[in-house]
């Protein structure tokens, strides 16, 4: 390696090392926000369009830091990602869940929490066992807790059709989050099988826009009928796109400011 080369590599190394650094040093401190309370679950609820009665609710988490500032869940959702611990933080988000909501769940046990997992919470042997056993210890059935999956993976997809066949045989419903974002859409949809997608709010904007995504929403729409998937449209800001979708999709579900915002436990079943 030439003297350029020596430098451009200790350059490359010290950028690295500031990456290491900052990142474990923000991966340090979601360790302790876990543990001190930091860390908050809300719950976005999900409706059915038809009568916009809730149906079920989204797991998002909230991270006000010791200052009292809110960190935003996608940086540190994908730092965790980045680092090895977001088995952790769903393990976390699971525990609050059943926590939070235990009561609501066995009085209403056609409810659905749906939780976001990566997809190497799925391949994670240990992943089934707990999510069973914490909801054996809540007395609550599988079907109580659905699991989001963004497709943003790149996980060996035999691997991760097979994990997702197990829990789906144990009972859990299994979403592909984020549908319509990137052109793997459909390829991924034709090598995994799953129970819903969720339409990504993008869709929302291109509507309100007028531009050419309006014709491609209505062709998902069949896709999911084809395929016997269940339909979430995320993003609902307004009633004109309340009324798009439920013209398309008489039985799709919704989620959206304009049903609500993501709220406490307290609120979800009140
Ligand atoms: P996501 O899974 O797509 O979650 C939906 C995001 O859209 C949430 O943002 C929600 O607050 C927001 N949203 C809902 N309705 C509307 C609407 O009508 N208009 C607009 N503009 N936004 C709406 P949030 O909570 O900031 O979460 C961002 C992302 O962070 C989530 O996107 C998800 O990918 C990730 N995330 C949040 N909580 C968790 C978690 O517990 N585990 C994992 N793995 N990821 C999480
Ligand atoms: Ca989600
Ligand atoms: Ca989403």
């Amino acid at each position: 390696m030439g003297a350029f080369g020596l430098l451009l590599g200790l350059s490359g190394g010290f950028a690295f090392s500031a990456f290491l650094g900052r990142s474990r040093s923000l991966s340090r401190q979601l360790l302790l926000a876990m543990r001190s309370g930091e860390l908050r679950v809300v719950y976005q609820p999900i409706v059915r369009l038809s009568d916009r009665r809730r149906v079920g609710a989204e797991a998002l988490l909230r991270w006000t830091d010791a200052t009292g500032k809110p960190v935003s869940p996608d940086a540190f959702i994908s730092e965790a990602e980045r680092n090895g611990m977001i088995g952790q933080v769903t393990r976390f988000v699971i525990s609050r869940v059943l926590e939070d909501l235990g009561d609501g769940l066995r009085r209403r046990p056609d409810f659905q929490v749906t939780v976001n997992v990566s997809a190497d919470d799925l391949m994670d042997s240990g992943f089934l066992p707990f999510l069973s056993a914490r909801l054996q210890a809540a007395r609550l059935q599988a079907c109580s807790i659905g699991l989001e999956l963004t497709e943003r993976t790149t996980a060996n997809s035999r691997e991760l059709s097979r994990a997702i066949a197990r829990v789906r045989e144990a009972g859990h419903k299994v979403y592909i989050d984020d549908f319509g974002t990137d052109y793997s859409s459909l390829s991924y949809l034709s090598r995994l099988r799953v129970d819903a997608i969720k339409i990504n709010r993008t869709f929302m904007q291109a509507l309100h826009d007028q531009s050419d995504q309006d014709t491609i929403a209505p062709q998902i729409v069949v896709m999911a009928e084809v395929l016997g998937l269940t339909m979430v449209v995320e993003g609902i800001e307004e009633e004109q796109q309340a009324a798009y979708f439920h013209t398309l999709a008489p039985d799709a579900l919704a989620q959206g400011w304009l049903f609500s915002k993501p709220v406490e436990a307290s609120l979800l079943f009140s």
